[in-house]
C-alpha cells in the first residue's frame, strides 16, 4: 500500500468541501479531496436551487456542483474519486485509508461528508428499493409518469417532492404521521393546491406489499386505527436525514443523533488538526449556502492550525 503525505485533506464533495478546497488552494495549501460516494452530494439529487445567493434566476443543483468543483480546480486543488474507509486520529500526523488501497497521512484533515437520506425501517423496504421505493423524488420520479405514488414525510423536503410528484403522477398521497406539518406555510400552501394530491393525516405506513415491484401500501390512521389500502407503485421516503460520521466515532465527539460537535463559532473538533464542516456537524440550517460557509470555516481554522504546527515543529527542532 502507498502512503502519501498531505497538508490538508477534504473528505466529501458537497458545497463544504468544495468551499474548503477553493480557500485551501487559494491559500497554497495543495487540498486533495476525495468525493466521497455520491460526487457533488446531495445538491445532485434535487433541481432548481433558488436560495443560493449569487444566481437571481436560479441555477440547477448539479450545475451548481460542477461549477464549484471547477473554482477549486481553477485553483489547484486535487479532486479524487474515491472513499475514505478508515481514519485513525490518535496520532498527528492524521491516517486514512482511502478505499482500503491508498494511505494518506494528513497534517490536517476537513470533514464535510454530509448527511444521507433516513429510512422507515419497514420489512420489504430495502428489498423493493429501487422497484419502486425511494428515497429522492427528484432522481426516481419520471419512472411513476401518469402512475399513482405515496410519499411519506411532513417536512419542507416531503412538500417539495409532493409538488415535483404531482406534475408527472396522476396521484400523489402524502403520508402524515401528525395532524399537522412541519414544513414551512409557503411549501404546505403548494401541496394543498394541488388537485392530485391528497393529505393522509394522522397516518402511518404498516406494510409494503409487491413481489418484483411495489403493487400497494397499506396505511393505518393512527388515531382510529383504521387501515386503508392504496394502490401505488411508487412510495418515496422523506422523512429528514442523518450525518455521515460513523467512520469517525471511535475518536470524535458526536451528539446523540451522531452530528460532529464543533467548538461553537469554529469547525474544531475534539481532536487537534481536524476539522467538521456543513451538514455532517449542523443539524438546525442544513442549507447550501451555509455548508459553503462552514466549509470556508474549515479551510481557515486549517491553514490556522498548520501555521502554529509549523511554530512548535520550529521551536522544538
Ligand atoms: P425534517 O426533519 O424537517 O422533517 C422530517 C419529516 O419527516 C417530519 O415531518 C417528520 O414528522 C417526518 N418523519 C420523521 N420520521 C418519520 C417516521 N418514522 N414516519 C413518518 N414520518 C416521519 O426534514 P426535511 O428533510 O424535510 O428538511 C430538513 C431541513 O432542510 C429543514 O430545515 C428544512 O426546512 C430544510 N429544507 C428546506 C428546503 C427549502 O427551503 N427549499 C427544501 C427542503 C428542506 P414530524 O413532523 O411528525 O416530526
Amino acid at each position: 500500500m502507498s502512503t502519501e503525505r498531505v497538508k490538508v485533506f477534504i473528505i466529501g464533495s458537497g458545497p463544504a468541501g468544495y468551499t474548503a478546497a477553493i480557500y485551501a488552494a487559494r491559500a497554497g495549501l495543495k487540498p486533495v479531496l476525495y468525493q466521497g460516494g455520491q460526487p457533488g452530494g446531495q445538491l445532485t439529487i434535487t433541481t432548481d436551487v433558488e436560495n443560493f445567493p449569487g444566481y437571481p434566476e436560479g441555477v440547477m443543483g448539479p450545475q451548481l456542483m460542477m461549477d464549484l468543483q471547477k473554482q477549486a480546480e481553477r485553483f489547484g486543488a486535487d479532486i479524487r474519486y474515491g472513499m475514505v474507509t478508515r481514519v485513525d486520529f490518535s496520532g498527528w500526523p492524521h491516517r486514512l485509508t482511502v478505499d482500503e488501497r491508498t494511505e494518506i497521512e494528513a497534517e490536517s484533515v476537513i470533514i464535510s461528508t454530509g448527511a444521507s437520506a433516513k429510512w422507515l425501517g419497514l420489512e420489504d423496504e430495502q428489498r423493493l428499493n429501487g422497484r419502486g421505493v425511494s428515497a429522492c423524488a427528484v432522481c426516481d420520479g419520471f419512472f411513476f409518469r401518469g402512475q399513482d405514488v405515496a410519499i411519506v414525510g411532513a417536512g419542507d423536503t416531503a412538500a417539495e417532492e409532493a409538488s415535483y410528484l404531482s406534475k408527472l403522477a396522476r396521484k400523489v398521497y402524502m403520508i402524515v404521521r401528525r395532524d399537522e406539518m412541519r414544513a414551512s406555510k409557503i411549501m404546505q400552501q403548494r401541496v394543498k393546491n394541488a388537485e392530485n394530491i391528497e393529505i393522509l393525516f394522522n397516518t402511518e405506513t404498516e406494510k409494503l406489499i409487491g413481489a418484483d415491484g411495489l403493487e400497494k401500501v397499506i396505511v393505518r390512521n393512527n388515531a382510529s386505527g383504521e387501515k386503508r389500502e392504496l394502490d401505488v407503485t411508487g412510495f418515496f421516503v422523506a422523512i429528514g436525514h442523518q450525518p455521515n460520521t460513523d467512520i469517525f466515532k471511535d475518536f470524535l465527539d458526536r451528539d446523540e443523533s451522531g452530528y460532529l460537535k464543533t467548538v461553537p463559532g469554529s469547525s474544531r473538533t475534539n481532536v487537534p488538526g481536524v476539522f467538521a464542516t456543513g451538514d455532517a456537524q449542523d443539524k438546525i440550517y442544513r442549507q447550501a449556502v451555509t455548508a459553503a460557509g462552514s466549509g470556508c470555516m474549515g479551510a481557515l481554522d486549517a491553514e490556522k492550525f498548520l501555521a502554529e504546527k509549523e511554530m512548535e515543529l520550529a521551536g522544538q527542532a
